[in-house]
């Protein structure tokens, strides 16, 4: 007999809410969220995911049963960064819910899964693999300074024509937001993303 393969991924938290941000905002969702990151943005409000070795151990097919349980209308895998995994394993039997599959990732490690939307918020702290612009259906950009904008019309010239495209102001930076506010206006292709999770006070 074959022994069977159990795998396992670091898990930070897994809880039911609503995508506060971007094109799905307000969307029933079930959150997944890895341990795992070397992108070491000085903003980030999950520092507690960056090493992985401090998170519990899941098995896939745990993970499976905890989003079955949820009500939710997408699955949404996010981090920390959840490219630093194989991500094979987790999506292919998630598929078997029969629910849409998102990703949130900062692109900087190769691609691995299988996902219906794919949100990608590049970062100048460490650079994307080149093996995620062809898989984005919304470039979320952070924007914290005007170089950052700077940032984000490079990182939309390398994505799908058809990409949602999204500034989004750091929650701690109140000039990006009259920054963000200023650039949409005058370039409608792209639309403002705000943390409405944050406004409504829940994960
Ligand atoms: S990529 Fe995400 S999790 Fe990693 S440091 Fe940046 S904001 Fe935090």
């Amino acid at each position: 007999m074959i022994a069977k393969e159990i795998k396992t991924y670091p898990i930070v938290e897994t809880f039911h809410s609503i995508q506060g941000e971007g094109y799905w905002t307000g969307t029933n969702a079930f959150f997944i969220r890895l341990g795992g990151c070397d992108v070491y943005c000085p903003w980030c409000d999950q520092k507690e995911s960056w090493n992985q070795s401090l998170h519990p151990h899941i098995s896939v097919t745990k993970l499976v049963e905890k989003t079955e349980l949820a009500n939710s209308k997408i699955i949404i895998i996010t981090g920390g960064e959840p490219l630093i995994h194989n991500l094979f394993p987790l999506t292919s039997e998630l598929k078997k819910l029969g629910k849409k599959i998102h990703l949130e990732t900062s692109g900087a490690h190769p691609f691995s899964g299988e996902f219906d939307w794919v949100t990608f918020s590049p970062k100048t702290f460490k650079p994307p693999h080149e093996s995620i612009y062809n898989f984005v259906n919304e470039l979320k950009i952070v924007i914290a300074t005007p170089e950052d904008l700077e940032w984000a019309i490079s990182q939309s010239q390398k994505i799908p024509k058809d990409a949602v495209k999204c500034l989004q102001p750091e929650w701690n930076t109140p000039h990006s937001k009259d920054l963000i506010f200023n650039y949409v206006l005058e370039n409608p292709q792209w639309r403002v993303s705000l943390q409405t999770h944050k406004y409504m006070e829940v994960r």
